[in-house]
């Protein structure tokens, strides 16, 4: 496949032998796996992509998320443009949009009164953490096994169960994850003992949940598991933390806790609250929590106060692309859209693989599609017994070779996805665009 690129991308394959030397490994964004190298796209407009070589791809990859609407929508770019000739990018003071951003969130999201806007979806999860520990004046926070909520120490991936390696990230002393546990996913039994556990010794603060499951419902939950965690952290005083960086605007505008009628304490947000402009995160989440966010005069004064920062926060070009997708989001339906491609998408891959009887498993929530192809879906490294260990390190290992062999595939076959694994869809993708990615895919 090396030799394919090397003739349909060349000029990629001379930009990225140029960045090596100055960038390390070549590499900034690892979304789409970069595998055999990374393509270097110039143009992306709705439902498509275009490479430095002029190739065309079709977009499943969605910058990682954020596109609901499609690539570079001219609705938040007019907007954008107007914003960026009126003040520029930011100013670090208020702007009205940051009012108009988290009123429209407030006004949408069912547990959110009060919205916080932050640079990312990484140190929103450090925000809620804080504030869970201030409000509960407890340490202790559990997430479940091979949940994705940020690269920041205390919650990076291979705390215990990585997805691609044994132990993947690094340079973190173990100290910093000291009050970080992991459960095991859908084991509604087993977070009940860790809380009573927990309970015996200061408590927990919080259990954070992706709450389609682990890495955006890569491991699904079942229908009730989120309705049982909420009762189980209301049993043991714990907060209860929504990561809803993937679903938020994207399985709906009442996001995930919409779909699944439970109300987090707090909400993390990131992606899709930007519209695919940078600085994208946030928190939200009643008031009685977020007040330990309320830095400015009103703030009060006899509690302690979360210290959260960002020159970047809030810059009104985040804010202004983040409305005006939002609005937009809400005034087409375009959930509803994206969903409904997703669902097309999902039955068309159905089809093709039993038309070619491949062991593969494709589903989908709405705009989020899952594909296993490897036959390795979840790895429980960490929960392996020792004389297992070795099987398990080595089916972790074929999984990311089959993810980036599958990405390199499709991204030849021109369809860009996340690592050959996941494919987000968008409004922009009409019932034609999806059966042109089928009939590519076939
Ligand atoms: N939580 C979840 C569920 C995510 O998918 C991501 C990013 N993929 C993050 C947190 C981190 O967000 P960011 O990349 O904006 O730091």
């Amino acid at each position: 496949s090396l030799g394919y690129f090397d003739e349909k991308c060349p000029k990629s394959k001379a930009m990225i032998d140029r960045a090596k030397e100055y960038i390390p490994g070549g590499v900034q964004h690892n979304l789409a796996f970069n595998y055999p190298y990374p393509i270097v796209f110039t143009k992306a407009e709705g439902a498509y992509l275009y490479d430095l070589d002029g190739n065309p791809y079709l977009d499943f990859l969605q910058a990682g998320g954020p596109t609901v609407l499609g690539s570079n929508p001219e609705e938040v770019r007019k907007e954008a443009v107007a914003l960026l000739e009126s003040c520029g990018p930011s100013t670090g003071l208020f702007h009205e949009y940051e009012l108009k951003l988290a009123q429209l969130i407030c006004e949408n999201m069912p547990s959110v009164e009060k919205f916080r806007m932050l640079n990312s979806g990484s140190e929103s999860v450090i925000a809620a953490v804080r504030v869970a520990r201030l409000a509960t004046k407890k340490k202790k926070i559990i997430k479940v096994g091979g949940a994705y909520h940020g690269w920041m120490d205390q919650m990076v991936y291979g705390t215990r169960i990585p997805r691609t390696g044994r132990f993947e990230a690094h340079g973190i002393p173990k100290a910093y994850t000291k009050h970080t546990q992991e459960v095991y996913p859908n084991d509604i039994k087993a977070l009940e003992r860790k809380l009573r556990f927990n309970k015996l010794r200061g408590g927990t603060a919080a259990v954070i949940v992706e709450p389609l499951g682990p890495e955006s419902g890569t491991r699904p939950v079942p229908i009730n598991y989120n309705k049982q965690v909420r009762a189980l952290c209301d049993k043991y005083g714990a907060l209860l933390i929504f990561d809803e960086v993937v679903t938020a605007f994207r399985v709906g505008m009442q996001g995930a806790q919409g779909y699944f009628d439970v109300m987090p304490d707090l909400t993390v947000f990131g992606k899709v609250v930007a519209g695919g402009y940078p600085s994208a995160g946030g928190l939200g989440g009643k008031n009685e929590y977020m007040r330990y966010l309320a830095a400015g005069l009103d703030g009060d004064k006899k509690i302690k106060k979360a210290k959260v920062g960002g020159t970047m926060a809030a810059n009104p070009l985040s804010c202004v692309a983040g409305y005006h997708t939002l609005k937009q989001i809400l005034d087409t339906d375009a959930c509803a859209q994206a969903g409904k491609a997703g669902d097309r998408l999902a039955k068309g891959l159905q089809e093709i693989m039993q038309k070619y009887q491949l062991p593969y498993v494709v589903y989908n929530q709405g705009s989020i599609v899952h594909l296993e192809t490897s036959g390795v879906l979840f790895v429980d490294v960490n929960f392996a017994k020792p004389w297992t260990l070795p099987n398990a390190l080595k089916q972790i290992k074929i999984r990311k070779d089959v993810m980036e062999q599958m990405g390199a595939a499709f991204m030849a076959a021109g369809i860009v996805t996340l690592a050959g694994s996941r494919l987000y869809t968008s409004a922009a993708q009409t019932d034609a665009v999806i059966d042109e990615a089928l009939a590519k895919f076939d």
